[in-house]
C-alpha cells in the first residue's frame, strides 16, 4: 500500500518491513535516520515504547498513550498516533452522537478517544471489565458492564482475526445479539473475507466501515506526515485491496 502510493507520487522511497525485539527497539529506532529513513509506522507490541521514545508528541499520541508513527526530522523523533484520526476519516461525517466501543486494548482506547474527541457520547465495554473501567475513568467516559444499544459500534477487540467464530460467532461473543443493530458498524478487524460482525451488521440494514478502509486511512495519515503531500487514497485502497 504505501509502496504503491510513493510511486504513484514519484518518489523513490521504499517501505520496508524491520521485525525488531522488544529489547532493540529504542536502538534500532535511534539508528535509522543515519541510515536514510524519514520515519516508520510502529506496531504491537511497539507502540508505548515509540511514544516513550519521541522528542515529541502529537495530540493524539498524547491523549492515548501510543504511537503508530514516527516522523524523523533535524534530528529529532516526532510521533503521533494516526489509528484515530484514520478512523474518523473512514467514518467520515456526521459522526453518530452515540458511539459503543467494544475493547479496550490499543485499538479501543484510539477509538475511545476519536469519537470522544468528535463530540460522541461514548461507552466503552471490555471482556476484563477493569480495563474499560480504567480506561473509561482516564478518558472521561462511560464504562458498561456488557454491550448497550447506540447508534454506532466500534469493534475493537480481536474477535473475528481467526474466523473461528463462524458466521453469527462475532456477535454472539461480543454480547450483541440481544441488543438493536447499531445504524453504523466500524470493524476494526480485516481480512481477505467479510468478517462475522460485518456481515452480522449488513444483513440488519447497518451501514458498515471495515477494518480495511480504516488501515487506508491511518495510512494516508502517516504518509501525509512523511511527505507532507496528500495521500492517494485510491491507489492506496486498491493496493491494500490486492494485498
Ligand atoms: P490488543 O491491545 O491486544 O487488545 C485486544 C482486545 O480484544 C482486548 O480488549 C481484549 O479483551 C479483546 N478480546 C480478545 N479476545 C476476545 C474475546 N474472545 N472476546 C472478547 N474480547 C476479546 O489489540 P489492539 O491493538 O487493540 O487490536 C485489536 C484489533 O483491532 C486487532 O484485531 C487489530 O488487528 C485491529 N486493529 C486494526 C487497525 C486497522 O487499521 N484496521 C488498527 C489497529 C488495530 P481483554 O482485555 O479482555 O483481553
Amino acid at each position: 500500500m504505501m509502496n504503491a502510493a510513493f510511486a504513484d507520487l514519484g518518489l523513490d522511497w521504499r517501505y520496508l518491513k524491520l521485525p525488531v525485539p522488544p529489547e532493540r527497539f529504542a536502538e534500532t529506532t535511534r539508528a535509522l535516520p543515519a541510515s536514510g529513513y524519514r520515519g516508520a509506522n510502529v506496531t504491537i507490541p511497539h507502540k508505548l515504547a515509540a511514544h516513550a521514545l519521541a522528542d515529541q508528541l502529537g495530540e493524539a499520541a498524547r491523549a492515548i498513550g501510543a504511537a503508530n508513527t514516527l516522523v524523523f526530522e533535524d534530528g529529532r523523533i516526532l510521533a503521533e498516533n494516526t489509528d484515530a484520526g484514520g478512523l474518523l476519516d473512514a467514518l467520515g461525517e456526521p459522526v453518530p452522537s452515540t458511539a459503543l466501543v467494544l475493547g479496550a486494548g490499543g485499538a479501543g482506547r484510539a477509538a475511545v478517544w476519536a469519537l470522544r474527541e468528535a463530540g460522541a457520547r461514548v461507552a466503552v465495554w471490555n471482556r476484563t471489565a477493569e480495563r474499560a473501567e480504567a480506561l473509561a475513568s482516564e478518558l472521561g467516559v462511560r464504562q458498561v458492564p456488557r454491550p448497550e444499544a447506540a447508534e454506532l459500534v466500534v469493534n475493537a477487540t480481536s474477535v473475528g482475526l481467526t474466523g473461528a467464530e463462524g458466521r453469527r460467532g462475532g456477535a454472539e461473543m461480543l454480547g450483541l445479539t440481544g441488543i438493536e443493530a447499531p445504524a453504523v458498524l466500524v470493524d476494526m478487524v480485516y481480512g481477505a473475507e467479510p468478517t462475522p460482525l460485518t456481515l452480522w451488521a449488513a444483513a440488519r440494514g447497518a451501514r458498515v466501515v471495515d477494518g480495511l478502509e480504516i488501515l487506508v486511512r491511518q495510512g494516508a495519515r502517516s504518509l501525509e506526515l512523511w511527505t507532507g503531500r496528500p495521500a492517494p487514497l485510491d491507489v492506496m485502497r486498491a493496493a491494500a485491496a490486492r494485498a
